[in-house]
């Protein structure tokens, strides 16, 4: 059953126009993360806006954080506005780092063009538009009843492209995100309007070197090729390990399909001789590689323990090692995350639920993402299990050429977040 709706959702469609302006006006701060570009520029520009309308704003440097420098400081905002009665906290955060432009464009990257009822632009997609929704749904919310329950909180973060070590990691491990003063958290990451992201699978990366003994290229027997030792450590994966991945299946809800189970991919190999400079005219040289090094990106799943994970493939080294005899190996553990995922009777899963419901007419969608966003640092650093990522945009657009928001996906997003924040904090 349809309810009814609510009159804040008229106030939310008369911000049509301003939400469109304020996603143009970020589109048109060129964020690009690498390097980190004009990070202190976007957060005092929003810094501004909310001071004006009465949020206590405090930018904060990641001081020492991977990637931080003088040249390239990683500027975060964070906005607090109290309501006029004790209750609890929603913070909306965004990461306001946006990927290289790439080619293929038909339109200034960040010229923020409107056509057809969308936003283009280089980050529109993912995720100044959701960043836009957010900021409107708030403003109209308290200028509609200024003296709600709890307090509001928008943060925009930098660095989420690279891992979010300078943005939300770098709050969370100082406390903005502790439960004791955040509640319930929305990451307006462009998920589809109808749509509940719940979390992520996790992620363990690590470098694997097989070792052996240079020798004259002529005389192999007189060395001990890594790449062979490499090559049986391949065939030892296709053999046992791929198989038993696609075998483990999740109850997450992941999409897209193919990502409800285990995967590996093996992201890069190099071995032997380093490759030449494409200006080199010469041969190379006759040499038995004495190093070879893949890394690789094992996602796993909640029902999977990461000690689990890794255990498997040092057991798939040790059977190649029971069967070659001088097989030496290495392994180098480069990065984890652990899964994440927000039960589904959490109150800002059920709040935002009812309001998707109440604005497009039909029950959200479940999902879980097939990689991680800053979700991860608010539940591991932060032990803040309510979050969830909600927002506009049509997740395959997210890093192409021609990214674009649609206007009518914006508005309606802000909509559900304007009723969450009612149903919350009314
Ligand atoms: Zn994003």
């Amino acid at each position: 059953m349809v309810k009814t709706k609510s009159p804040l959702l008229d106030d939310v469609a008369a911000q049509r126009d301003a939400l469109t302006a304020l996603c143009q006006d970020l589109i048109r701060i060129p964020t690009l993360n690498p390097p980190g570009r004009d990070y202190l520029e976007i957060c005092e520009m929003l810094g501004d806006r909310l001071r004006d309308g009465g949020w206590q704003v405090e930018l904060v440097r990641a001081e020492g954080a991977p990637g931080d420098s003088d040249a390239h400081p990683r500027w975060n905002m964070v906005a607090r506005y109290e309501g006029g009665r004790p209750g609890e906290c929603v913070h909306f955060n965004s990461h306001h780092d946006v990927v290289e432009v790439g080619n293929g464009w038909t339109r200034d990257p960040f010229g923020g063009e409107i056509a057809d009822g969308r936003v283009y632009g280089r980050g529109a997609c993912d995720m100044k538009g959701g960043l836009a929704a957010s900021v409107i749904a708030a403003e109209t919310f308290i200028a509609a009843h200024p003296e709600f329950n709890g307090a509001i909180e928008i943060s925009a973060t930098a660095d989420e492209e690279t891992g979010g070590y300078g943005g939300v990691a770098y709050l969370a491990e100082r406390g903005w995100f502790d439960p004791d003063r955040v509640q319930h958290v929305i990451i307006p990451e462009p998920l589809n309007k109808d749509r509940i992201c719940l979390g992520h699978r996790g992620v363990w990366w690590a470098e694997i070197e097989t070792k052996g003994r240079i020798a004259h290229g002529s005389m192999p027997f007189l060395g001990d090729s890594a790449v062979r030792h490499m090559g049986a450590v391949l065939a030892e994966m296709e053999e046992s390990l791929f198989p038993l991945l696609a075998s483990k299946h999740t109850e997450m809800p992941v999409v897209p399909d193919g990502a409800r189970q285990s995967t590996l991919n093996i992201n890069s190999i190099h071995g032997g001789e380093r490759e030449q400079d494409p200006s080199y005219t010469g041969l190379p040289a006759p040499v038995v590689p004495d190093r070879c090094r893949i890394v690789i990106d094992r996602r796993f799943l909640i029902e999977e323990s990461v000690d689990e994970v890794k255990a498997e493939v040092r057991a798939l080294l040790e059977r190649v090692k029971a069967t070659r005899p001088s097989f030496e190996y290495e392994v180098r553990e480069l990065f984890e995350v652990i899964p994440s995922m927000t039960d589904e009777d959490a109150p800002v899963v059920r709040s935002t639920a009812a309001a998707i419901e109440t604005v497009l007419g039909r029950m959200p969608d479940y999902v879980v993402s097939p990689g991680t966003y800053d979700q991860k640092h608010i539940d591991r650093i932060g032990k803040l299990k309510n979050c969830i990522a909600y927002g506009p945009g049509i997740l395959d657009l997210a890093h192409q050429p021609d990214e674009w928001v649609g206007i009518d996906d914006m508005v309606d997003s802000a909509g559900v977040m304007a009723l969450v924040l009612e149903e919350l904090l009314g």
